[in-house]
């Protein structure tokens, strides 16, 4: 069933990555679970886009969305969207969730706008007061400049045993270079007493096939692996 909404606002979280408030046209609030995806649909263009933000019984969802060269979708929404444009959604959809405890540790790894469903998860951990193990937050990009939602995940990672570390493949500083899988290796090279680790992985398919891979050397059962593949 497709939904009415329309676009609330915008916001540049970078120079090609933008937050997309959407607002849902009719009073019902929209439920979904953190994690989950929904698909838009303008003109006879469809696209899936994971949900950012805290479910919070509000008809209020953030995407957050980054341009690709050539990309229709993304270009329409870059270049041509005006605030206050009616489309359609459908969802909530997809199984990329938090279990219902959260008695392991989790590994949230992530590319990009890859870190959407994460976003959304730890805001419900941390409104709801959930319990956790040792949560995991290793993001990856290019650039300092282009790290999404950096100061909130610093302030997030104030929360007992959440461990961000974002990682530039493209830029010297203070914090930890190189790709992704090089810092949950070393984790799981080092740590000893992780706990039954569940890994979430989500971004675009290279870095997903390859972070499968090493996960599978280690040993990690499959069954332990959740993946959203971006494209
Ligand atoms: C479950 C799910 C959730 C998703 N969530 C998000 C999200 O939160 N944020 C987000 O930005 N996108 C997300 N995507 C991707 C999104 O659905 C679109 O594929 C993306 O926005 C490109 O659409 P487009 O119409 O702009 O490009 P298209 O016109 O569809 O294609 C652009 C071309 O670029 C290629 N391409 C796709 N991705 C890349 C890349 N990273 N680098 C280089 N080339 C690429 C494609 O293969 C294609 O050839 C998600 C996809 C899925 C399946």
């Amino acid at each position: 069933m497709w939904i009415d909404v329309h676009l609330d606002s915008i916001k540049k979280e970078t120079e090609s990555t933008w937050r997309f408030f959407i607002k849902i046209s009719n009073s019902n609030n929209f439920s979904f679970k953190a994690g989950q995806f929904i698909q838009i649909k303008i003109g006879d263009l469809v696209r899936s886009y994971s949900i950012a933000s805290l479910p919070n019984n509000k008809n209020i969802i953030e995407l957050i969305i980054v341009k690709l060269d050539g990309g229709k979708m993304s270009n329409y929404l870059f270049n041509k969207i005006k605030i206050r444009k009616k489309f359609q959604i459908k969802g909530p959809l997809g199984k990329f969730i938090l279990p219902e405890e959260l008695d392991r540790d989790l590994f949230f790894i992530s590319t990009g706008t890859g870190i959407a469903p994460f976003r959304s998860m730890l805001y419900y951990i941390k409104t709801n007061n959930i319990k956790h193990r040792k949560i995991f937050i290793i993001f990856g990009t290019r650039l300092k400049k282009d790290i999404l939602y950096y100061d909130e995940m610093i302030k997030l990672s104030s929360m007992k045993n959440i461990i961000y570390i974002p990682t530039l493949s493209r830029e010297k500083w203070k914090g930890n270079t190189g790709y992704v899988h090089s810092i949950y290796e070393k984790i799981l090279n080092e740590k000893k007493d992780l706990i039954n680790p569940l890994f979430y992985l989500c971004g675009w398919r290279d870095m997903i096939k390859e972070a499968r891979n090493k996960l599978k050397n280690f040993g990690i059962d499959s069954k332990s692996v959740k993946l959203e593949i971006y494209g």
